[in-house]
C-alpha cells in the first residue's frame, strides 16, 4: 500500500483533516498515513522551521504531504511554516482550481455562468523571500526577487497542465507596465515558452484589469499564471467567485515532493467549533488521489461530495441561510452515506 505523510495543522486543521480521513477510510482508499510533526505547536517546542527533523525525513522519503492549514508564529524574523515547507522542497507551482459546484449557489451559478479557472501561482520567489529591513526608523524596504529559471519552471508547468486540461486559453497576469524589470522578466519568459505551445491560445493581462474582468466575465478565463503575491490575492478573489474559501483546493507541485492542502488558512475565528467546511481539503485530497493514480477512489468520493452538495447539505459558511446547516462531522457522514450516488 502507498504511504503518504499527513500533518493535521493548526486552527480548524485537525477538525477538517479528521473529517477527510474518515471519508477516505470509509471509501477504503488504499493509502497508509504516516503522521508527521509540523505546525505551530512544533515551533513552540523550539523547532524554528515548525517541523521536526524526523518529519522532514519522512516527507522526503514518501514524496507526498497531505496537510491542514498552519498558523504562522508571531514575531519579527519568524518565517511562515507554509512558506518554509514550500521552499524546503522547491514546490514551485501552486495550482489552485476554482470550479462551479452544483448546489453551491453564487451570483454566477444563478445566472448560469459556469466557472472553471485554474490559477498557477509561482510559489517560491517574489516578496516571499522575507528580505525586509528598516533603513531608517521611518523607512522600510522589501526586496522582490524574480529569476529566469524560477519563472521558467512554473510557466512551463502551467503550459503542460493547460495542454493536459485542453484549456481554451492560458493567460499571464502581471504588472509589467509598472514593475518593468521584475514582472517584465516573468512576462518575457511566458512569451518565450508560449512559442513552444502553438496549440494553446496564450495572452497576457495587467493584474488589476484581470481582477475587474474576473468579477464581470469569469467564464472567459481558463488557466492563469502569476507571480507569488499577485497569485495569492487573485486566488482568494477566485475563491469568492465559486462560493468562498471553503471550496478552494490546491496542490503545491515540485519535481520530487508535492504538498496537497486547502487554499484557506487556519480560520481561528471558527476553530474548535466543528463547523468548518471540509470541502476545500477534501477536494485537495481528491486531487492527490488522482495524482497518485487512484482514479476509482477519487471519482467515487468526488461524486458523493457533489451529490451531497446538490442535495443542499452544507456547512454554515455559505449559501442560503434559511436552509439549516450541518456541522463538519455531519457533513462528512452525509458524504459517506452517499457513496455510489451520481451527481
Ligand atoms: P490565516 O492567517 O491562517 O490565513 P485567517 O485569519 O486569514 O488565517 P483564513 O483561514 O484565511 O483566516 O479565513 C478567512 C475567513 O474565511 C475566516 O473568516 C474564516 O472563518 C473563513 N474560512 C476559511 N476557511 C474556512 C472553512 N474551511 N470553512 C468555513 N469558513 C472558512
Ligand atoms: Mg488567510
Amino acid at each position: 500500500m502507498r504511504r503518504i505523510a499527513v500533518a493535521k495543522g493548526d486552527g480548524i486543521g485537525p477538525e477538517i483533516m479528521d473529517a477527510v480521513l474518515k471519508i477516505f477510510y470509509e471509501a477504503k482508499v488504499p493509502l497508509e498515513y504516516v503522521t508527521v510533526d509540523i505546525g505551530k505547536w512544533v515551533f513552540d517546542k523550539g523547532f524554528n522551521t515548525g517541523m521536526t527533523p524526523e518529519a522532514r525525513q519522512t516527507i522526503e522519503t514518501l514524496g507526498i504531504l497531505f496537510k491542514g492549514p498552519m498558523e504562522t508564529p508571531k514575531g519579527k524574523g519568524v518565517k511562515s511554516i507554509n512558506v518554509t515547507a514550500r521552499k524546503t522542497w522547491n514546490t514551485y507551482a501552486n495550482t489552485r482550481t476554482f470550479q462551479t459546484l452544483h448546489g453551491v449557489d453564487t451570483v454566477f451559478s444563478k445566472a448560469g455562468i459556469p466557472i472553471d479557472i485554474t490559477v498557477v501561482r509561482e510559489n517560491i520567489e517574489d516578496t516571499y523571500g522575507g528580505i525586509e529591513h528598516m533603513i531608517t526608523n521611518d523607512v522600510a524596504i522589501s526586496r522582490r526577487i524574480i529569476t529566469r529559471p524560477g519563472s521558467m519552471q512554473v510557466i512551463k508547468y502551467a503550459f503542460e497542465m493547460a495542454r493536459k486540461k485542453k484549456a481554451r486559453r492560458i493567460t499571464c497576469a502581471h504588472k509589467a507596465n509598472i514593475m518593468k524589470i521584475t514582472d517584465g522578466l516573468f512576462l518575457e519568459v511566458f512569451q518565450e515558452v508560449a512559442k513552444d505551445y502553438p496549440d494553446l491560445k496564450a495572452d497576457d493581462v495587467i493584474v488589476d484589469d484581470l481582477c475587474m474582468k474576473l468579477v464581470t466575465k469569469p467564464d472567459t478565463f481558463d488557466v492563469i499564471v502569476l507571480t507569488n503575491l499577485q497569485g495569492d490575492i487573485v486566488s482568494d478573489l477566485c475563491a469568492g467567485l465559486i462560493g468562498g474559501l471553503g471550496f478552494a483546493p490546491s496542490a503545491n507541485i515540485g519535481d520530487h515532493i508535492c504538498i496537497f492542502e486547502a487554499v484557506h488558512g487556519t480560520a481561528p475565528d471558527i476553530a474548535g467549533k466543528n463547523i468548518a467546511n471540509p470541502t476545500a481539503l477534501l477536494l485537495s485530497g481528491i486531487g492527490m488521489l488522482r495524482h497518485l493514480g487512484l482514479m476509482e477512489s477519487a471519482t467515487m468520493i468526488e461524486n458523493a461530495l457533489l451529490y451531497t452538495l446538490e442535495q443542499g447539505v452544507h456547512t454554515g459558511d455559505f449559501g442560503n441561510k434559511s436552509i439549516s446547516a450541518v456541522n463538519t462531522t455531519q457533513f462528512a457522514e452525509a458524504i459517506t452515506s452517499n457513496f455510489g450516488k451520481q451527481p
